[in-house]
């Protein structure tokens, strides 16, 4: 091993972050391409942000993950931002390249990864997405780029008419929002190849939540959920039921990674060295 004094620096950025993932993940891809790096969570506080910045910045940070709640307000902090991040609206990886602090966002290149394992060719596949938050901004945009056929459905409906026009506008295709209910969720599932769950609907503790049961589950669907912990979440469970196929958000936690990894060290990420970490993780915490 080289000298302490050279190792790299990269950390996990958020609040609450004690849960993260990431530092097994990326810990465990250094050390199996032998590389002098380490990485660390840190626990910043939102109204923090700026002074943590500047703090990482001075003691030359190498790269960055960005969670909840800083994705986007990060933005003003930063140099330069690449411009999916800048479409996206949000940064999720900070490289800092000679003193220049640049944010990217690799949550939809992960996502899109993660759903092509299963449906390689995604062009004009009818694909229905339910939430409008952070992760599904960044799903719509690596998917609209893909030629499919997007319905996004969320709670406020507002919210995901805005981003579907956003979209259609920018990609110039099939794109449409609505509230979701029971009525448009229904109509959506009727004729649909992939669905997402980009919501935290789901999530453990309330593991007994899913936005859709096996009733509306064909079993030639294709089921995407980004919530992680569970690694099977009931909408899983409910789809698998059906003979449905599953894509689990632990698949899109490594391939968002995998990504983060390349950006800062400019190698391949070890991706099944990074899944076994993860898997070993949630299986460890009794996710
Ligand atoms: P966000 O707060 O930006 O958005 C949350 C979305 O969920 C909103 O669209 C909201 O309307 C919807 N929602 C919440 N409760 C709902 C309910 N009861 N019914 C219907 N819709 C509801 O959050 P985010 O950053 O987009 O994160 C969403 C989920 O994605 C979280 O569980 C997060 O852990 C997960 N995520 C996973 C990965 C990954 O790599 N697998 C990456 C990023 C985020």
């Amino acid at each position: 091993m080289e000298s302490a004094s050279k190792t790299k620096l990269c950390a996990v950025i958020g609040d609450p972050v004690e849960h993260s993932l990431s530092p097994v993940m990326h810990n465990a891809a250094f050390k199996a391409l032998n590389l002098n790096y380490t990485y660390i969570a840190l626990r910043v506080e939102k109204k923090k942000l700026r002074e943590a910045v500047d703090w990482l910045r001075n003691i030359g940070i190498h790269g960055l993950s960005v969670t909840m709640p800083h994705k986007v307000d990060i933005i003003k902090y930063l140099d330069q931002i690449d411009r999916l991040a800048e479409d996206i609206g949000a940064v999720n990886t900070v490289l800092n390249k000679n003193g220049q602090l640049i944010g990217y966002n690799t949550d939809g290149i992960g996502a899109l990864r993660a759903i092509k394992e299963k449906v390689p060719n995604l062009r004009g596949k009818k694909v229905v997405m339910l939430g409008a938050g952070g992760a599904a901004r960044a799903i719509g945009f690596t998917l609209a780029g893909e030629d499919v056929e997007l319905t996004i459905l969320n709670r406020t409906g507002g919210k995901a008419v805005r981003l579907a026009d956003f979209l259609k506008k920018m990609f110039r295709g099939m794109v449409s929002g609505s509230k979701l209910d029971k009525r448009t969720l229904q109509t959506a599932l009727s004729n649909v190849d992939i669905l997402i769950n980009a919501t935290e609907v789901g999530m453990s503790p309330r593991t007994n939540e899913t936005l859709v049961t096996r009733r509306s589950i064909k079993p030639s669907l294709t089921v995407f959920d980004v919530v992680y912990a569970p690694l099977e979440t009931r909408l899983l469970r409910e789809a698998a039921a059906v003979g449905a196929t599953t894509v689990n958000g632990a698949k899109m936690l490594v391939y968002q990674g995998a990504e983060a990894f390349k950006i800062w060290t400019r190698l391949d990420a070890p991706v099944e060295v990074m899944w076994n970490a993860v898997l070993n993780e949630i299986r460890r915490r009794g996710l």
